[in-house]
């Protein structure tokens, strides 16, 4: 059975706290205004190393304490979560478990860096930066950065920090028409298979974060296939949109029925070989 999605409810929305447009109060009255019942709000969390998304340390109180104020003046009318959108950031576990610790109605675990040799590289950023990453660190062996990448996926899973997994498949980003690799391939397909696993064994819910249709990757994240694999465990899923600016906020929802329908298809799917590009 496919687990029900309630397209009235926003996951993921940041707001001007780390690198959203908006305040608190705007994105919650926007969110009313498209009739959305409920919104999380999941701004990036403090990072220990310079980046241009990051909430700072010494704003995260005033971030907790805006949201639970603003969103009492709307209570009757949506319900507002206190989300943060976490990493899992190799070395710095104890940086991450301070800030886990506050206690976050929404956490999301995201991978966004891969830390590798001593270096670290975005693999969500723009496609010079991913190249960089996998030239640099990965001297170019594209299934070397994506085996570290699900890694970090199991990491995330493994570390009992977060309840819901972030654009599972983000670093897929710039592989349009498989651009880099195939993901029909049986390696890309075990890797996957692996941190669904680990997911489902820590009992956490799978966001479709739908902002992936607006990005060069032109396909929600995790992949079609990937949902369904997650419904096959029981693995619950939310929607997202990881709106940047209230006009996003639910972007792309309308998608779902495409969606449901290419997981409905009755065909197994097809795995290759080998898959690299
Ligand atoms: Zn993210
Ligand atoms: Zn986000």
């Amino acid at each position: 059975m496919i687990p029900l999605v309630d397209p009235a409810a926003d996951h993921h929305i940041h707001t001007r706290y780390s690198d959203g447009s908006a305040g608190v109060r705007e994105v919650i009255e926007s969110a009313l205004r498209k009739g959305f019942r409920r919104i999380a709000i999941t701004d990036h969390m403090p990072l220990p190393f310079k980046t241009r998304y990051a909430v700072s340390m010494e704003a995260i109180d005033a971030y907790r304490e805006e949201i639970r104020r603003v969103r009492e003046d709307y209570a009757h009318a949506i319900e507002v979560w206190m989300g943060l959108e976490m990493e899992f950031l190799p070395g710095f576990e104890p940086w991450t478990e301070k800030i886990a610790a506050v206690g976050w109605e929404h956490a999301i675990g995201s991978v966004h860096n891969i830390f590798v040799n001593g270096q670290i590289g975005m693999v969500n950023g723009t496609r010079a930066e991913f190249g960089r990453l996998l030239k640099g660190a990965f001297d170019g062996d594209i299934r070397a950065l994506c085996t570290n990448y699900y890694r970090h996926i199991g990491r995330i899973a493994a570390s009992g920090m977060f309840g819901i997994v972030g654009h599972l498949d983000v670093l897929k980003k710039h592989n349009r028409d498989g651009a880099y690799f195939d993901e029909t391939a049986s390696w890309y397909h075990a890797l996957v298979m692996e941190a669904l696993d680990a997911v489902a064994a820590a009992s956490m819910e799978v966001e479709i974060n739908l902002s992936g249709y607006d990005h060069p990757a032109a396909a929600p994240y995790p992949s079609p296939w990937i949902i369904a694999e997650c419904r096959r465990r029981g693995i619950p899923i939310l929607l997202s949109s990881d709106a940047h600016r209230p006009e996003n906020i639910g972007r792309n929802f309308e998608r779902m029925g495409e969606i449901l329908n290419e997981i409905s298809r009755p065909e197994p799917r097809r795995i290759h070989a080998s898959g690299i590009r």
